[in-house]
Order: C-alpha cells, then sequence, then structure tokens
C-alpha cells in the first residue's frame, strides 16, 4: 500500500494553524499592550522599540507559515532565535544603560527566558537542541560577565546568577527527558523494524509463510464466528528450475519478484498475497465462494502467460484451490488446496483446479490458451 505523504499529514496542518493562530494572537495583543502603555504615558524608546520589532515580526512569519516559503524548522529556529534575541537585548540595556534600560523589569524578563530553553527542546531535534540551549545560555553569560564582575554583590547581579544556575539545570533536567525519549523511539523503530522483518519475505516484500499462516487462522476465526466465506488459492511456477538452471539464480529472483507484482494488479485491495515459499505463493480471497475463486484463479494464469514475467521468455503457473467449510482448519485447507495444486500440474500445468472438502474430482475453470508451452521449450 502506498505510504502517505509526510508533507501532508494531517497533525502538520494542524500545527500550521495553531502557529498561525498564535502569531496573530500574539500581533494583536502585543499592538494592545503598545497602545495602552502610550495612552498611559508609560512608554518609552525602549519598549517602542520591542513592540514595533514584534509589530513587523510576526505578519512576516505569519505570511511565511501561510504561503509556505520556508521549511517548519526554519521558521521554529527563526521565532526561537528572535524571542532570544530579544531578551538578550533587553539584558544588556537594563544592565549597561541606566538611560534606556530604566523602563524593562528585570524580574518578569528573567521569568520568560527559561521558558524559550524549554521550547527549544520542544521545537529541534534531540541533538541539536542541547547545543542550541548552551548556544543561547553562553549568550546571556557572556552579555551579563562584565556586569557581574563588578556588581556581583548588588541585586540585579544576585538574580543573574541566580537565572544562569536555574537555566543550567533546566537545560540538564531537559537534555536528560530528551535522552530518555530518544531513547524510547529509537527502542520502538527497532521493535516496529524487526516485527516487519519478522513478517516479510525479503526478496518480493510481500507477506511470509508465517504471516500468511496468521492471516489464514484469523480467516477461520472471522469464519467461525460470523460465517465469512473465504477461498485459498496455491500459486506454483511452472518449471521453475529450469528458469535457475538456464538463466541463473538473479533471473530466478527477479522472476519471483515479477510475478509477485504481476499477481498483486490482478487481485483487489482486501485480498492477500504472500510467498509461501520457494516458487510458491499463497492468495487468501476474502468472502469469495469457490467458483469465483476458480474463475479469479484461472485469470492469475491467463495473465501469467500473456507475456514474459522477465526477458522474452515466456512462463506459466499453475493454481491449486480451496474454499472453506465447517471444520476446517490452516492444514486442513493447504491439504485441499495441495492437492488441487498437484492435479494442476499433473494435468498439463498452465491451469487452475479446485478441490472443495470431501470433494474427490477437482473441478477447474477454463485458461485462455491452456496448454504447457514450456514443456517443449524446457523438456
Ligand atoms: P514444477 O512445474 O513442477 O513446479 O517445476 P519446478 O521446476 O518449478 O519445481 P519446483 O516448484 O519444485 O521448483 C522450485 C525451485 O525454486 C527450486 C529452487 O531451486 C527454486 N528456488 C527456491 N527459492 C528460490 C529463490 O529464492 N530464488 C530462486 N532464484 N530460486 C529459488
Ligand atoms: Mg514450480
Amino acid at each position: 500500500m502506498a505510504e502517505r505523504d509526510p508533507v501532508q499529514q494531517p497533525t502538520d496542518h494542524l500545527k500550521r494553524f495553531v502557529l498561525m493562530v498564535i502569531l496573530a494572537l500574539a500581533w494583536v495583543s502585543s499592538g494592545l499592550a503598545w497602545m495602552l502603555m502610550e495612552s498611559l504615558g508609560k512608554s518609552s524608546p525602549v519598549l517602542r522599540g520591542v513592540f514595533g520589532l514584534n509589530a513587523v515580526f510576526h505578519p512576516i512569519v505569519f505570511v511565511t507559515v501561510w504561503r509556505r516559503l520556508l521549511p517548519p524548522r526554519i521558521v521554529d529556529m527563526a521565532c526561537l532565535l528572535f524571542a532570544a534575541g530579544l531578551c538578550a537585548a533587553c539584558m544588556g540595556l537594563r544592565l549597561y544603560s541606566p538611560t534606556y534600560g530604566a523602563s524593562i523589569d528585570l524580574q518578569p524578563l528573567y521569568l520568560w527566558i527559561p521558558v524559550i530553553y524549554v521550547f527549544v527542546f520542544t521545537l529541534a531535534g534531540h541533538k541539536s537542541s542541547l547545543n542550541i540551549s548552551l548556544a543561547i545560555l553562553a549568550l546571556f553569560v557572556s552579555i551579563s560577565l562584565p556586569y557581574l564582575v563588578y556588581h556581583l554583590d548588588e541585586p540585579y547581579g544576585n538574580f543573574t546568577i541566580q537565572l544562569h544556575g536555574v537555566s543550567a539545570v533546566l537545560i540538564a533536567a531537559l537534555h536528560f527527558f530528551s535522552s530518555y525519549q530518544h531513547r524510547f523511539q529509537v527502542a520502538q523503530l527497532t521493535a516496529d523494524e524487526l516485527a516487519r522483518l519478522a513478517n516479510t519475505d525479503e526478496l518480493t516484500q510481500l507477506a511470509n509463510r508465517r504471516r500468511m499462516t496468521e492471516t489464514i487462522e484469523f480467516e477461520l476465526a472471522r469464519f467461525a464466528r460470523y460465517g465469512h466465506t473465504f477461498s485459498l488459492i496455491l500459486i506454483d511456477i511452472d518449471h521453475f528450475k529450469t528458469v535457475n538452471d538456464r538463466f541463473g539464480h538473479g533471473t530466478g529472483d527477479k522472476t519471483l519478484v515479477a510475478m509477485a507484482t504481476r499477481a498483486l494488479a490482478l487481485l483487489r485491495h482486501v485480498d492477500t498475497l504472500g510467498r509461501w515459499g520457494g516458487d510458491e505463493f499463497v492468495v487468501i480471497l476474502p468472502e469469495t465462494r469457490f467458483e469465483e475463486s476458480l474463475h479469479k484463479a484461472a485469470s492469475l494464469c491467463t495473465h501469467v502467460a500473456a507475456t514474459p514475467l522477465v526477458g522474452h521468455h515466456p512462463l506459466t503457473v499453475s493454481c491449486g484451490l480451496t474454499s472453506v467449510c465447517t471444520g476446517d482448519t490452516a492444514d486442513s485447507l493447504l491439504q485441499r488446496a495441495d492437492v488441487a495444486l498437484y492435479a494442476a500440474k499433473d494435468r498439463g500445468r498452465n491451469r487452475a483446479e479446485g478441490v472443495l472438502a470431501g470433494q474427490v474430482e477437482p473441478s477447474s475453470a477454463p485458461v485462455v490458451g491452456s496448454s504447457d508451452p514450456l514443456a517443449l521449450q524446457y523438456p
């Protein structure tokens, strides 16, 4: 089944929408706060600068997100760096400029700085989040360092030291949780991959014998519980040994892959095709009665014989099938399908034979051009 394009994931649309709403709200609230400050006469050149920057930055990011002008990761990082830059500028002004920094309240500013680290760990990848956080911490430390050298005992010096201490502890804790989460994700991926490998045939990427046995058991349970019928077809390539002997094992492998593709093209979405082993494939056809499955198997034979699977060498397949009946087990079903397959081989190959429970003489469906063309080529 085709995988969904990651770009089209619904969570991406939601994330984009939420980000646009946040940007719009931030722009409106920042504008209202600016107007309020101006009307109360509490504004200052620094506040005007901060509000002015907000007024320009938010619409730019809004349009970038809306029109998808940049990848989401870059937009996230730009927002984080903008916030960190703004805080760093405010810190610098407050600590070193009595004229312009007087209107900046250091306590709320220092409360917001740790939030930046939380966003870094939420938005950036596991490896880069630690580096980005340490770079931001280094920026704040280096801005405040000259001030701390001379004003360590003053309240602002004390606050600033505490800010750096809290930031360092927060970064360490976030990194610890991020590593834990990362290890869990890696373990989950490994478990998923192992489960996939355990159920997949390496060459054809079809369900393997183990998975197909589970599917048969599942259909049997559905039949026993709800009476949903199903049929099972065994497909075996005719004279496949000769393909290997004549054209090599590599061509043999390509033939098996091409056979899987050819069969899949003819099956419904609900049918399951698997590799049973060697040159033998198995198909489970849910909600399919005996006659329908006999015709499906016959058209499979016709479809394979119509054009060569690989190169210019014609190939055919033989099919043996059966349908479920009360009291069936996986073994009894497979045994009947095997008897039918044996009959198809015995009656000249390139044909479909079916056996129902208790039936002695296999039934067959017409296969277009039914014959064993390879009997002449590969005696
Ligand atoms: P028949 O018409 O009676 O089925 O004759 P056949 O030659 O196809 O005989 P059979 O089905 O017993 O042969 C299966 C062959 O498939 C035997 C083995 O060499 C070959 N084979 C099994 N697995 C693979 C594989 O993964 N790759 C290749 N290239 N060949 C394989
Ligand atoms: Mg064979």
